[in-house]
């Protein structure tokens, strides 16, 4: 019987392991509720250049993306989202300004 535990183990840890090195980035992006928080140094990179490569961001279907507000939550007050482009530094692809995903974070 305690012979199944340490293989459990392994499984349950290289589940957490896989589900935590794709959306532990996701999710910590969004995590600084502090404006200017993590702000670089004055002459560093602004931090749309700390975005994630294009093969790196997430794809629509996965964060939910949707083509209207989810009340006053939209990509036009989003903190990923780019107007000059209409794109998302974490979500793939055209972004909508009136559209929303659950990786929302509120522009400072
Ligand atoms: S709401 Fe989602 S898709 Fe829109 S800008 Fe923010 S993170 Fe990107």
């Amino acid at each position: 019987m305690n012979a199944d535990i340490p293989s459990r183990r392994l499984v349950l840890r290289g589940a957490l392991a896989a589900a935590c090195g794709l959306s532990l980035p996701l999710l910590l992006s969004g995590c600084d509720s502090k404006p200017g928080a993590s702000s670089p140094p004055s002459g560093a990179a602004p931090p749309s250049a700390a975005a994630p490569p294009a093969q790196m961001k997430a794809k629509q279907s996965g964060v939910q993306y949707q083509l209207t507000p989810k009340g006053e939550q939209k990509c036009s007050n989003c903190r990923h989202f780019a107007a000059a482009s209409n794109t998302c530094a974490l979500v793939e692809g055209q972004i909508s300004p009136e559209a929303w995903c659950i990786i929302w974070a509120k522009l400072a």
